[in-house]
């Protein structure tokens, strides 16, 4: 899963109006931003394997420390005690540890049966990847619910403020569209990528984000 992600983390600015979106979207995001670090440095695996699902040409193999839900609990608590000790946002504390961990919860409707619960322990995943006519209602469906949220809860400031941002909500459907049954060629042609994207989203969604103001009637 890819925008529905992100759509939380849209929808998330409604509740927590002083987070950049680029906090709630790193929080989201959090188990995709460590992955490709950890495929990189060798302590997870993933193969190429074209036609495992219809939506993607991904096996993954083992992602313990990314995407097990005992390890996104610790990371969503340390995510939210750091945004908290670095910004005194208290409130925001268990928006941030609770989106870190609905990672879980929307990759384990995409995937195969591959999403552990601990690292070794039963693992679970309803392949809503197998349709890609299926993922891409629930996921966009997601997405528009999560932009409208967001769009609702703040205002452009300025021209940046608006086209930047719709620039960005277009963009990340493009991106997630072209994604469709992509087979890479190589192992850092997944995490090159992956990283950079991660990198762009951050920036983008926070100049954008900075040039829009929580709407003071919500
Ligand atoms: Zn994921």
């Amino acid at each position: 899963m890819f925008v529905g992600h992100l759509a939380l983390g849209f929808a998330a600015k409604r509740v927590t109006p002083r987070a950049s979106l680029a906090v709630l979207f790193a929080a989201a995001q959090l188990a995709d931003i460590l992955w490709p670090v950890f495929i990189a440095v060798g302590i997870e695996q993933v193969r190429i394997a074209p036609g495992i699902t219809a939506f993607t040409a991904l096996d993954f193999v083992s992602y313990p420390y990314s995407h097990s839900l005992v390890f996104l609990i610790g990371w969503g608590v340390a995510f939210g005690v750091l945004y908290r000790q670095l910004t005194g946002d208290r409130a925001a504390l268990a928006v941030m540890a609770a989106l870190v961990v609905s990672h879980w919860v929307l990759d384990v409707l995409t995937h195969r049966p591959d999403m552990p619960v601990y690292p070794g322990g039963s693992t679970f995943g309803l392949g809503l990847w197998n349709s890609i006519p299926a993922t891409l209602i629930v996921e966009l469906v997601l997405y528009a619910a999560g932009l409208w949220v967001y769009v609702r809860a703040t205002e452009a400031r300025d021209r940046i403020g608006r086209w930047g941002f719709i620039a960005l909500a277009i963009f990340l459907v493009v991106v997630y569209l072209a994604s469709i049954g992509a087979a890479p060629s190589s192992i850092p042609g997944i995490y090159i990528p992956a990283l950079a994207g991660v990198i762009l989203l951050t920036v983008w969604s926070w100049w954008a984000d900075r040039h829009r103001a929580p709407r003071r009637s919500v």
